[in-house]
C-alpha cells in the first residue's frame, strides 16, 4: 500500500527535501551539530536566512523596494498585525470576505479599528470568489485586504483587483509560489509556510518599504514590521529550523522550474481531479463554482452521506491521507499543494473512479 498525503496544512513536503534534511540533521554542513543547535547570530545560520530571503525575492520577481521577513505566530497573527500596523487614525480598512479565513482576518481588524466590507461571498455560500473587477474603494481606505485562496472553501482568485494608490494586502498562505503572480500591485503579502513552503512555525511576509512610514511608533517592538525590517528579520530568535526547511524547499522549487514550472504541474494535477468529478455524472460534485475553483484545495462531495462515510473509510484504509473536509465546510477535500506529485493525484483519481464503479 502506498501513502498519499492530501493534508490541508501542515501539508506534503517534497520527499527530496525531507531526505536532505534527514541527511544533515545531526551534523549540519559537517559542523557536528544540527542546525537547531547553533546561534541565529552565527555565520552558518545567517547564510541560510539571507539566502532564503534572496530566493523568495528571485522566485517572486520582487524589486528592491520589498523586504522579506520570517515571522512567528502563524498567518493568524498577521490578521492582527496588519491592522495594528496599517489601520491608522482616521482611516478605514477594506475587507473582502470570501470564506472562513478572510472572515477571521476581518473579525480581528474590527476589534482594532474601523473596517468596511468591500465585497462578500456570503450569498454564494462561499462557493465562488466575489467579483472585484468593479471594486469601489471609499476615500480614507487604509488598505484593501484579500485572500488569494480560501483553503477550507476551495476557492481561489485567478486575478487581483486594481486598488490604485490604496495598499493591496494579501494572505497567500495556501497558494504562494504555486503560480506566477505579479507582485507589483501588492504592498504586503503574507503566508504561513506549512502548505507550500515548509513546516509550520514560520510566516513569510513581503513588505513594500513605502508602508513602513505608516506604522505607529506606539506599537510594541515585536508587533511592528518596522522592527523586523530594521533587524533583517533577526530582531529576536527566528524559528531557525523552519527557516532552514523553507530554504531547502525554495531551492527545490528552483529545480522544478520556479513558479512557472509549478504552475504547469499544478494545473495538470487539478485538471485531473476536477475531470474525475465532472465526468462522474453526478456521483461526485465539486463544491466550488467552476470559475473560482482552487488549484490547491479540491472540495467535493458524493451523492449521499452514507457513501461519503464509506468512501472516507476506504480512502483511509488505502493510504490516502487528509481527505476529510474541514469541519466548517464539510464533505471531502484534496489538498494538492506544490509537493504533492502528479502520480498521487492519478492514484486518487483512479481510486475515485473505481469507487464509483463499485457503488454507482
Ligand atoms: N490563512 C489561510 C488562507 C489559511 O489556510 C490558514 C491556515 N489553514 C490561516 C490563514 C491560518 O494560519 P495559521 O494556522 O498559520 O495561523
Amino acid at each position: 500500500m502506498g501513502y498519499y498525503n492530501f493534508n490541508a496544512g501542515p501539508g506534503a513536503l517534497p520527499a527530496e527535501v525531507l531526505q536532505e534534511a534527514q541527511a544533515e540533521l545531526r551534523s549540519f554542513q559537517g559542523t557536528g551539530t544540527s542546525v537547531m543547535e547553533i546561534s541565529h547570530r552565527s555565520k552558518a545560520y545567517e547564510a541560510i536566512h539571507y539566502e532564503a530571503q534572496q530566493l523568495i525575492k528571485d522566485l517572486m520577481g520582487l524589486s528592491s523596494e520589498y523586504e522579506v521577513l520570517f515571522l512567528h505566530g502563524g498567518a493568524s497573527l498577521q490578521f492582527s498585525m496588519v491592522p495594528l500596523n496599517f489601520l491608522t487614525e482616521g482611516k478605514t480598512a477594506g475587507y473582502v470576505h470570501c470564506g472562513t479565513w478572510s472572515g477571521k482576518a476581518w473579525k480581528e481588524a474590527k476589534k482594532l479599528g474601523k473596517t468596511t466590507l468591500l465585497a462578500s461571498g456570503v450569498d454564494s455560500g462561499f462557493k465562488k470568489m466575489p467579483d472585484l473587477s468593479q471594486l469601489s474603494i471609499p476615500d480614507h481606505t487604509a488598505y484593501v485586504h484579500v485572500i488569494s485562496n480560501e483553503t477550507i472553501d476551495g476557492i481561489q482568485y485567478h486575478s487581483f483587483p486594481d486598488t490604485g494608490d490604496v495598499p493591496l494586502i494579501a494572505d497567500m498562505s495556501s497558494d504562494i509560489f504555486s503560480r506566477p503572480v505579479d507582485p507589483s500591485p501588492f504592498s504586503y503579502i503574507y503566508a504561513g509556510a506549512q502548505k507550500n513552503l515548509g513546516p509550520a512555525g514560520v510566516t513569510i511576509a513581503i513588505i513594500h518599504r513605502s508602508l513602513l512610514e505608516l506604522i505607529p511608533e506606539t506599537l510594541p517592538d515585536i508587533l511592528s514590521y518596522r522592527t523586523h525590517v530594521k533587524h533583517g528579520s533577526l530582531y529576536n530568535t527566528p524559528p531557525v529550523f523552519s527557516v532552514y526547511m523553507v530554504n531547502l524547499v525554495l531551492k527545490w522549487l528552483v529545480r522544478q522550474g520556479g513558479v512557472e514550472g509549478m504552475a504547469v504541474r499544478n494545473q495538470q494535477k487539478a485538471k485531473l481531479l476536477y475531470d474525475v468529478l465532472d465526468h462522474s455524472e453526478g456521483f461526485y460534485e465539486g463544491l466550488a463554482h467552476k470559475e473560482s475553483r482552487s488549484l490547491m484545495n479540491v472540495t467535493f462531495r458524493t451523492c449521499s452521506s452514507e457513501l461519503e462515510n464509506k468512501l472516507l473509510g476506504e480512502l483511509e484504509q488505502e493510504g490516502f491521507m487528509g481527505l476529510k473536509g474541514h469541519r466548517d465546510a464539510g464533505h471531502l477535500r484534496a489538498s494538492i499543494y506544490n509537493a504533492v506529485p502528479y502520480t498521487h493525484c492519478q492514484a486518487l483519481g483512479d481510486f475515485l473512479i473505481d469507487f464509483q464503479r463499485r457503488n454507482g
